[in-house]
Parts: structure tokens; C-alpha cells; sequence
């Protein structure tokens, strides 16, 4: 498709440049709307098995107490549907008003109890109708036209009751576990996600009922923002109401990897204006969630006065689908190379040996030798206080042009330009220039980027509107065919360290599921004037949000990378501990992706394109997956981990750890 038709054909938001949310219809879960003009909603779900009245409710009073505007609490049977009224009479009995959400897989009997006593159920449309075997069926368009029609006979009892009662209703669809009739068709693709959505839908719609939220899940963060796009696209070209969204990643993991994770998911569609409620999963306590995804969601409180982006005449990638910008290789960025981290130093006065290992790079003194880890930064950018000592093996310094030119060693250290600096230079290194523009210096600098085979761009922007703005650059890059590879740099406030890495893992992120940007820096800026002490703490921060943010953009894997579940009432065994245990004995199998799921229900299809799979099968019993192929069922949890691990080794996967 032209790029050109394909801007007249994006319809799933308002505005590439301009920061715009889009219009939704509202929808009442009891107390709270979600979408229409109102703010976006903060949820989370409980952990605490369904059937333990006070054990919920008083997770429930923490969560609320956290920030939480909505509550889901799993009912995997008819007792839990049950139980959830006792649970909302004792939180009301408490003076609680906030709503509950049941989370239905597999059951439609427990939903249509369900949907009587809270306000909003929560279906799967791969498993409401449907038992996953995984397996690949054909279709002819009646038989499949069949299964649609059995669908509805399931589905529509819940919706009568949902209208009757005042029930609002999500369609969830979760990547991992689609129906083996819409994978038979679409396959794993988002629109396989979008399609499995539609079909229930279009039943809602043909009963008049209306009270709708849709989310489109995955873990893989590109399938994500890829499904929710193509979603909102596929809504408004077939007519149906504007429904709002319910984003999330699943299974995001936990601390920082989680954190940074979810960022880059549901930042990037907060960006596109998209999103009406979020639930950050991860695998930590609850009352723990809200905090972060607030503080996604207050990002856009007053973004609308931003600085005014130049309009995209000429769309240039495929939201829908990911595709690299095409670079030229310039040393190591760009072509092939994997996205670089650049670590911002310039703000320490002669660094020592020992403060390198801020970023990865650690020196022994008694070997007189350096050693890397996994997050050992490509580049340091030194600015005017240079490296006072010979650099570590594979580390290259940048510096400020007027620095670099009476610098001796012109092999590993390379000058950083401003747009004039570039203009008047007489004396360039013969391979590595980093031009520093800003996003409203780019058309200026295309003419001195013409044909040049030696310099990489380092791009910022001050606009408020940060991603939309460096986005708005790569186009103009694009559009004059200019294959120059970009570093996008970001610079932030002084602020607590989950807004940087959240910040970052939006600004950057959003640009990476588009294909764009050849490396990361996260500026030091306000930092600056900051002791010594905090400056080298924002140091390490930075590198490793830089390393995790490419991870989690799934554009170079420095780490291990764990799905694994929030956790809910189904869960079997201690995920949080679990995890850590696991964590700790593989996290340096780089690359390798691991899921730790707490049921066999859901986990199995829910950890989608993990390499391997630890997931709970019974009370200490744990079921052992290579990819989606059980390799060992009810293991004891005491030998579980052992077993994993030999699994590994046997697939030839395994690597010991480095004492
Ligand atoms: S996979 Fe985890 S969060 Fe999902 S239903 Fe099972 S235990 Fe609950």
C-alpha cells in the first residue's frame, strides 16, 4: 500500500502529531465510567483465593487504598461466581464502593451467576465457547459459519442477563490463548486477536447491548500495540460504536523488566491517544500495580498544549505491522547491528576505574583487566570531562567536538558535533561522527547528511509531546530517503525512578515497535548539578533502563526474559517467590525467554512464545513446557527447578554461570 493511501486509511487515531484522545462511548460499571470525557480508569485484580472472603476484601481495601478504581477477582466456578457476593456485601458493608469485575475463562455458568451480583464481567473470547487442544482444524466456510452459530447459543444467555441487570461486559482477548478455529484461520496475529473480538461483538451489538470495553493483550509487546491499532481501525471501517479500551500487557513480569514492559505497551497507545482503563499486571502484590499505572496515565493530564509537530503528509511505516527503518551500517549502528546503548557520563569529573561499573564495565584491579556483564553500554558519552584512563575492551567514548580534536587516541573516541559545529568542521574522524540535532533542526541538517557514510544522528526533542515529535523527524528522515542511522535520546526531570524508566520506555519504546531508532541515551540533564553519588546511582539507572527498554521492544535481548503471571485466585503455588527462585539460578541464559504460570488453565496458553514453561499443575505439583510441548507433568515443586534446568541443558540451551 502506498504510504500515502495508507495516512488517508489510518483511522486508529485522531492525530500523529497532535496529542488527541479518542472519543469513546461511556461506559457505566457501577460508580465508575469508563470512556466518554471521563478520565482513564486504574484497575487491578486480586491474588487471594476467590473463596476467602476477609483474605479478598482486605486485599481489596489495600488496593483501593493504593489508587485502584476497579476491582477483578477470578471465578473459575460456579462456588467463586458465588462467593463474590459476599464479598462485595462485606467491602460495602465497609463503606467500599468500588465496583468488581468478574474474570471468567472456560465457564459461562459461572458468569451468568456472576453477572447478576457484580458490576462487570470479564470473558475470553478464545476459551468462553471453546476448550484449547491446539489443534489445527480446517474450515470450510460453512462449518465455520456453524461454530459461529454454536458461539452465539453459548454467549447469549450472559448478554441478556448483562442488559437486564446493568452489567458491563469486556471482551478480553489474550494473544496466548486464541480459539483453534480463529488460529486455523488468522493464525497468531493481531488480527487473528481482533477477529477473535469481533465475533463476540457482533453479537452484543445485534442485542442492542452496548456496554462494551475491549482489550487486546499479549506479552509481546509489538503484538500489542500492533492488535489495539488494528482493533480501533477495524471498528471504525465495519461501523461499530466507538467501544472503549482496556490496555494491558500480560504477563509483564516483575520489577524494573515488568515496570519498563508494561511502558512500552501501554505508553505507546497512550500516546496514540488510545485507552480509556489500564491494568499494569505485574508479579507483585497488587496494591502495588495502581501506583504504576497511574503514573503512565497522569503523563497526559495536561499534555494537550504541547509545542505544534509539523502535520505527516506522507506516512512512511505500517502501524500495524513491524518493519526496520532501512539504515546504512556506520560502524557498528544501523544495517544488521542490533540498537546500541549510549550511557550519558559527561556529568562525572574524572571517573575512575571503578565507577565504570555503573555502566556494566567492571575492572579488576589485582588482573589489571576489565570484564563486561550483559548490560556493559556500547558507548559512553563523556561531553567535555573525558575518560582519564586507557578504556575497557569494546567500550568507545564519545566527546564534544572541541574536546575530541586534542585528543590523542582517535581509534576508540569520537567527536559529537552540534548543527553548526558539523557545518564549519575541517577535521572529522574518518569513520564516527555523532551529529546532536533536535527534532526542529532535522530539515536543516538533511542537505550536510546527503551521501555521508560517516555520521550517526543523536536526536532529541523538547516537545512535551516527546514520541510523536522524534517520530515526526524519522519521517522527515524518511521521506528524503535519507538512510543516516538515529539515536534517540530522551532527557527527563528529576523524578522517582519509575516514572524515568516509564517515561523512557514510552518515548523510546513507542518508536522501536515502529521500527525506528539505531540506539538509546538517556540524557544525565538534570542530574547535573546533582553529588557525586546520586549522579553515579542515575548512571546505572539509565544503562539499564536503556538495555531493558530495547528488550522489551523486543529489538536486542541482553537477558533473560521471565512471562510470568500477576498471579489471581487460581494461582497454585507462590509466584512471587518462585519467580525470584527461578530468576536467580537462570537469569544469565540471555535471550532465553522463560514463563512461570500459576495455573494450568490458562498458564499454558497465556505464556504464548515462551522457550520454556514452568506452570502449576496441582497443590505442589508442577507441569514442565519446552515452547508449547509439555515435556513433564507433576513434578514436585521441590525438584521442580532442577528439572526445568536440565530441561534447558538437554535442549542444549543451558550455560553455566560464570562464578
Ligand atoms: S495464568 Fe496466572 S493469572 Fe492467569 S489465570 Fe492462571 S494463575 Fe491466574
Amino acid at each position: 500500500m502506498e504510504t500515502k493511501d495508507l495516512l488517508e486509511k489510518i483511522k486508529y487515531c485522531n492525530s500523529l502529531t497532535a496529542y488527541s484522545r479518542r472519543k469513546t462511548i461511556p461506559v457505566k460499571v457501577g460508580d465508575v465510567i469508563i470512556g466518554g470525557d471521563n478520565p482513564i480508569v486504574v484497575q487491578s485484580m486480586t491474588t487471594v483465593d476467590t473463596m476467602d472472603t476477609l483474605g479478598s476484601v482486605e486485599q481489596c481495601i489495600r488496593m483501593i487504598e493504593s489508587g485502584c478504581q476497579l476491582i477483578r477477582i477470578t471465578a473459575p466456578s460456579i462456588k467463586e461466581a458465588e462467593n463474590l457476593k459476599n464479598i462485595k456485601d462485606e467491602l460495602r458493608k465497609r463503606g467500599y464502593n468500588t465496583p468488581l469485575v468478574a474474570d471468567i475463562h472456560f465457564t459461562p455458568n459461572a458468569a451468568e451467576i456472576a453477572a447478576k451480583i457484580v458490576e462487570k464481567v470479564r470473558i475470553n473470547p478464545g476459551n468462553y465457547a471453546d476448550k484449547k487442544k491446539f489443534e489445527f482444524l480446517e474450515y470450510t466456510d460453512q462449518s465455520y459459519q456453524e461454530e459461529l452459530e454454536r458461539i452465539r447459543e453459548r454467549f447469549l444467555p450472559l448478554v441478556r442477563i448483562c442488559k437486564k441487570h446493568g452489567t458491563a461486559m469486556r471482551i478480553g482477548t489474550n494473544h496466548g490463548s486464541l480459539s483453534d478455529r480463529i488460529m486455523s484461520r488468522y493464525g497468531d496475529t493481531p488480527l487473528g486477536m481482533v477477529e477473535s473480538a469481533l465475533e463476540f461483538l457482533r453479537i452484543c451489538e445485534e442485542e442492542n447491548y452496548h456496554d462494551v470495553v475491549i482489550s487486546m493483550k499479549s506479552s509481546n509487546t509489538q503484538v500489542m500495540v500492533q492488535a489495539y491499532r488494528l482493533l480501533v481501525q477495524k471498528l471504525e471501517e465495519g461501523g461499530f460504536k466507538p467501544y472503549p479500551l482496556h490496555l494491558g500487557v500480560t504477563e509483564a513480569g516483575d520489577g524494573e523488566d515488568g515496570r519498563i514492559k508494561s511502558a512500552v505497551g501501554i505508553g505507546t497507545l497512550l500516546e496514540d491517544g488510545l485507552g480509556d482503563t489500564v491494568r499494569v499486571s505485574l508479579t507483585e502484590d497488587p496494591e502495588f500495580e495502581t501506583p504504576v499505572a497511574k503514573a503512565l496515565v497522569d503523563r497526559y493530564e495536561n499534555r494537550t498544549g504541547h509545542a505544534l509537530i509539523p502535520d505527516v503528509v506522507h506516512y512512511p511505516v505500517n502501524p500495524f505491522e513491524y518493519n526496520r527503518r532501512d539504515t546504512i551500517e556506520v560502524f557498528n549502528f544501523g544495517g544488521t547491528n542490533v540498537p546500541r546503548v549510549i550511557a550519558d557520563i559527561s556529568a562525572v569529573e574524572n571517573i575512575t576505574e571503578k565507577e565504570m561499573k555503573q555502566v556494566g564495565h567492571f575492572y579488576l584491579p589485582e588482573l589489571d583487566k576489565w570484564k563486561m556483564n550483559d548490560l556493559g553500554a556500547d558507548y559512553v558519552f563523556s561531553g567535555s570531562n573525558p575518560i582519564p584512563f586507557m578504556l575497557p575492551n569494546g567500550m568507545k567514548e564519545i566527546q564534544h567536538y572541541a574536546v575530541w580534536l586534542y585528543t590523542e587516541d582517535k581509534v576508540n573516541k569520537f567527536p559529537a558535533l552540534s548543527l553548526e559545529e558539523f557545518r564549519k568542521a575541517e577535521n572529522l574522524h574518518y569513520g564516527l561522527n555523532f551529529l546532536m540535532v533536535s527534532d526542529q533542526e532535522i530539515k536543516e541538517a538533511l542537505p550536510l547528511l546527503e551521501g555521508r557514510k560517516d555520521v550517526v544522528v543523536i536526536l532529541h526533542s523538547d516537545n512535551l509531546h516527546n514520541m510523536p515529535a522524534l517520530r515526526r523527524a524519522f519521517f522527515e528522515l524518511m521521506e528524503n530517503h535519507s538512510i543516516v542511522p538515529v539515536v534517540a535520546r530522551v532527557n527527563y526531570a528529576k523524578q522517582d525512578q519509575d516514572k524515568t524508566m516509564l517515561y523512557a520506555a514510552t518515548d523510546v519504546g513507542g518508536l522501536l515497535i515502529e521500527g525506528l531508532g539505531e540506539g538509546i541515551m538517556i540524557g544525565i540533564g538534570a542530574y547535573r548539578e546533582s553529588p557525586r553519588t546520586e549522579i553515579l546511582d542515575q548512571i546505572k539507572l539509565h544503562n539499564s533502563v536503556s538495555f531493558g527498554v530495547l528488550q522489551a521492544a523486543r529489538t536486542r535481548m541482553s537477558k533473560t526474559e521471565y512471562i510470568s503471571c500477576p498471579s489471581c485466585g487460581r494461582t497454585l503455588f507462590d509466584l512471587q517467590e518462585t519467580t525470584a527462585m527461578i530468576r536467580k539460578r537462570t537469569d544469565h541464559l540471555k535471550g532465553v525467554k522463560i514463563g512461570i504460570m500459576g495455573c494450568i488453565v490458562n498458564g499454558p496458553g497465556e505464556m504464548a512464545d515462551a522457550d520454556y514453561g514452568y506452570v502449576g499443575s496441582g497443590k505442589g505439583k508442577i507441569t514442565l513446557y519446552k515452547g508449547k510441548e509439555v515435556v513433564k507433568k507433576s513434578v514436585a515443586s521441590e525438584k521442580a527447578v532442577d528439572e526445568l534446568i536440565e530441561i534447558i541443558r538437554k535442549d542444549g540451551m543451558w550455560i553455566e554461570p560464570e562464578a
